[in-house]
């Protein structure tokens, strides 16, 4: 996933609209833009074929485009714009740094340049999936759609699914559970509110803590992500625990290590069988 290869497309130059004062809408100004690309281009070293890399020209011209397609506030919103653009376009990408400089802005004083430089990646991460009220397999296809169709997340695999008997004091019915791997552009926390959004349209209500649920959606890992804050703790606080969590995970990553435990899927599900 991650390695240095880059492509690097440097000085493309626009007259564009963007910036804060109407008199920059009006009458524009020059940009400059440089953009690098990142991802493994060995194949394409070795096979020398252009279906193995991404094709610079094309990649200028989708940045183009979106640099083009309105009148941004911010070089900020300029940059954010392409790299997403860039990222979703070709999944090959493992990540996408993008400059832009704006040497005419309004700063009152005489300078050099200015620029914002903005470094933006793709997330692996796992879901964890469960459902205990009504159609559990139909809720958690529902839920792979809702959350599929944000433009950002990406359903890779599917694990099957098991039912398992519920965990903790609550008496209620089995649980259907699963886990998905999914590529992401979003950031720990905006994956977890699209997944609460998701959890909320198929009428989740937070009645009882660990209760009946129509759907729960946990982030397992994210990259090997370590985040302890108010909202989240990954790797999944309680995972190592849960067998309806490594089982389905043993499916889509075995080997994949828990960065705390250093501990494969396999290793830690073999803990947790020994200990019954
Ligand atoms: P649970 O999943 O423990 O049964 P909830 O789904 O109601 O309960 O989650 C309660 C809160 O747990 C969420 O609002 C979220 O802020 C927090 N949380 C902490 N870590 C995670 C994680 N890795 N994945 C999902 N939610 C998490
Ligand atoms: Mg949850």
């Amino acid at each position: 996933m991650h390695n240095p290869d880059e492509i690097r497309i440097t000085g493309l130059k626009f007259y564009a609209y963007h910036g804060v004062y109407d008199s920059e809408k009006e009458k524009g100004q020059p940009f400059m833009v440089d953009i690098t690309l990142r991802a493994n281009l060995r194949e394409a070293g070795i096979s020398d074929n252009l279906t193995k890399t991404v094709n610079y020209a094309e990649a200028a011209g989708v940045a183009a485009e979106i640099f083009m397609s309105r009148k941004f506030d911010l070089i900020e919103a300029a940059a954010e714009a392409m790299a997403g653009g860039l990222l979703r376009k070709y999944s090959m990408l493992s990540s996408v740094s993008i400059e832009v400089y704006k040497p005419e802005a309004p700063i009152g004083m005489e300078f050099d340049n200015v620029s914002v430089y903005i470094t933006r990646k793709r997330h692996k991460a796992y879901i964890a999936v469960g459902s205990n009220i009504g159609d559990g397999p139909a809720t958690i296809e529902k839920a792979s759609e809702l959350l599929g169709a944000n433009e950002d997340i990406t359903i890779v695999k599917k694990s099957s699914l098991i039912t398992t008997k519920p965990y903790g004091p609550v008496k209620q019915d089995d649980f259907t559970n699963g886990v998905w791997e999914v590529d992401t552009l979003l950031t720990p926390e905006e994956l977890l509110f699209k997944m609460h959004e998701t959890e909320n349209a198929l009428g989740r209500e937070r009645l009882v803590h660990w209760g009946p649920r129509t759907i729960d959606l946990d982030i397992i890992y994210y990259d090997d992500l370590i985040l302890d804050s108010e909202d989240l703790t990954i790797p999944h606080a309680d995972m190592h625990n849960r067998d309806f969590v490594l089982k389905p995970l043993m499916e889509l990553a075995p080997c994949k290590r828990h960065p705390l435990f250093n501990m494969t899927t396999a290793q830690m599900l073999e803990v947790l069988s020994a200990e019954g």
